[in-house]
């Protein structure tokens, strides 16, 4: 396939924020896309690979702007003018792509083949020539290609692609294109357990809807994690479990997905990222533990003292999370205890489709407690006294509440899924309203006297997963220290666009639009019926949304990504709690 056609589908695309339109027009790609079909669903996510390959460009906007004026006649200074009327450094480069005079015609068949493997080659380019070798492939790039090619090519390497297309979209118009919506929710499972869309394209274009239907967890592939709905009584949980339910304790440590095979072994964060590097600790803990062939374990890591068994604040955990030095001396300091609460896969054997209770046996056979490792602790009771006594001990052992667990014959393990088979219970929940929520920051509002500088609210969104859009549900402005509030700008910089991002769906027009990308954790007083705000538009009310009253930050979640947002779903269920209880 020629690059110009997926430029032309992309052109399409820009024009039209409507998901449906966006699906076809992707449908239709994928249909032309032939052999180049698997990477083409890479380079529509702006990528080369599935995410947790961490396959990066390794280039800045700096590298691409003196790129840009060694190819021109034009001065870096005049080049970032150029940059600052546009705001965009793909259109930067279609400017100068058009400019340039003396180039050879550009390569009317310029193939995908070709730009994808010459973006593979600036990605791999490392060591200390790698800057050199990087500015060199994207001057080719820009001579072999038309202005409007380029645009997109620097977008792709900037990581500013946003096509507004999420996973989801991508999934759907593969199946538009190759398959049937009866398969739709095999297909989702599949992706779930083994997220590479570019795997499930070519099984989809292959018609090999059996292999779509035992697609399950395969070590060193990460899965989406199961999540847990939330209820405001044991009593409420007891009666949607039917009675049916063991009682963990609910650790507050980082998420953590191990993997084995032979002798590798590797560790996922939920957002699907390899965290191996920041916890070898718990890589080889697990090889001197134990002799499994091949396994995979979900659990929760938390610090904690192994003299007097007390857990450690999650904290201590993050400051891990990207450190490349002084990991061996951290983990010194801060042993860390795998609480295991789910086993995917043993010595060559799927078991997500055994029942709850038969995993936690596998478990107990196969797993001796010690300082590293540990079984999540549990009852299995329905005696609400017993289950509260015990909820109590859960928060005198420094855990944060209890997670109900289905222990019917249903009892599957759900990758991706937040469903009525786990349930948390938290202290809080008791109060006002029921926890906090993880909402994505759609837009900014300029602030004014203290905050001039800075931004003075933050225009905040949930996420709808039924239609894959952002909804906007509260205005933010307090919870923020002067340090964080004044870091804003810089933070959002990369992430400004001109005109409301396709997906995004609100009534309030902030005075910049934030590309949604990050995730931040809200506290607040109330849920609201509210005429200004699209969240659960016309769901309770007609003309009205849902507000959050009285926002509060309480932490930027970057372990999320904006699809792992609180969805407008669990903000309806919060409001009917809320309404209930009053
Ligand atoms: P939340 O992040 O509040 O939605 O709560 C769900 C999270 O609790 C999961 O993603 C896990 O990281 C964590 N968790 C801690 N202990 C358990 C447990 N025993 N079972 C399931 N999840 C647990």
């Amino acid at each position: 396939m020629l690059f110009s056609e997926i430029t032309a589908k992309f052109m399409e695309m820009e024009k039209t924020t409507k998901r449906l339109e966006l699906t076809d027009i992707l449908a239709s790609l994928f249909k032309d896309a032939g052999d180049d079909l698997k990477n083409i669903t890479y380079l529509i996510q702006g990528k080369l690979a599935p995410d947790y390959e961490n396959t990066e460009f390794g280039i800045s906007d700096k590298i691409i702007i003196k790129a840009l004026s060694n190819i021109s006649s034009l001065s870096e200074e005049e080049i970032n003018k150029i940059l600052y009327k546009n705001g965009d450094l793909g259109t930067t480069a279609y400017e100068i792509g058009s400019k340039i005079r003396q180039r050879p015609l550009f390569k009317e068949n310029l193939t995908v083949k070709y730009v994808y493997d010459n973006l593979t080659l600036l990605a791999r380019s490392s060591g200390h020539e790698s800057t050199k070798t990087k500015i060199n492939i994207y001057k080719n790039l820009l001579m072999d290609s038309s202005p409007d090619d380029i645009k997109y090519i620097t977008r792709i390497i900037t990581g500013k692609l946003r096509l507004g297309v999420a996973n989801s979209t991508i999934l759907d118009s593969l199946v538009l294109a190759f398959s049937d919506k009866d398969y739709s929710d095999a297909i989702e499972t599949a992706y779930n357990f083994h997220p590479d869309i570019g795997y499930i394209a070519l099984l989809l274009k292959n018609n090999d809807i059996e292999r779509i239907k035992n697609t399950g967890p395969d070590p060193l592939i990460p899965f989406k994690v199961m999540l847990a709905e939330r209820l405001k009584s044991i009593k409420d949980i007891n009666e949607k479990m039917n009675h049916n339910s063991a009682y963990e304790y609910k650790y507050d440590g980082l998420r953590t997905e191990l993997h084995k095979k032979g002798d590798v072994i590797k560790i996922f964060s939920r957002g699907l990222e390899e965290t191996t590097m920041n916890f070898p600790d718990i890589q080889k803990n697990f090889k001197d533990s134990y002799k499994f062939d091949s396994i995979i374990i979900d659990g929760e890591s938390v610090p904690y003292n192994p003299d007097t068994g007390e857990l450690y604040p999650f904290q201590m955990v993050s400051q891990r999370r990207g450190r490349k030095y002084g990991i061996t001396e951290i983990s010194k300091e801060i042993p860390i205890v795998m609480f295991i609460f789910d086993i995917l896969y043993l010595n060559g054997k799927s078991l997500v489709n055994l029942p709850y209770p038969e995993r936690r046996k596998i478990l107990e056979d196969n797993f001796n407690d010690n300082d590293y490792f540990k079984l999540a602790t549990r009852i299995v009771s329905d005696d609400e006294n017993i289950i509260n006594k015990f909820f109590e001990e859960s928060i005198e052992n420094g855990c944060e509440g209890i997670v109900a667990k289905n222990t019917s014959d249903e009892s599957v393990y759900r990758a991706g899924a937040r469903g009525w088979l786990w349930i948390k219970f938290k202290r809080d929940y008791e109060k006002e309203l029921a926890d906090s929520m993880d909402l994505v920051v759609i837009g900014a509002f300029n602030g004014h006297g203290r905050r001039t500088g800075a931004y003075g609210a933050l225009l905040m969104a949930s996420y709808n997963d039924e239609n894959d859009t952002f909804e906007s549900f509260t205005k933010l402005g307090t919870g923020f220290t002067d340090e964080l509030l004044f870091s804003l700008p810089e933070m959002f910089s990369d992430k400004i666009v001109m005109k409301k991002p396709a997906r995004v769906n609100t009534k309030i027009v902030p005075d910049v639009w934030i590309y949604p990308e990050i995730v931040m954790e809200i506290n607040g007083a109330e849920i609201t019926v509210s005429p200004a705000h699209k969240c659960a538009y016309n769901l309770i009310e007609k003309d009205s949304g849902l507000a959050l009253r009285f926002p509060r930050l309480v932490k930027i979640r970057n372990d999320k990504k904006p699809e792992d947002a609180t969805t407008t779903k669990e903000i309806v269920e919060l409001f009917k709690m809320q309404k209930k209880t009053k």
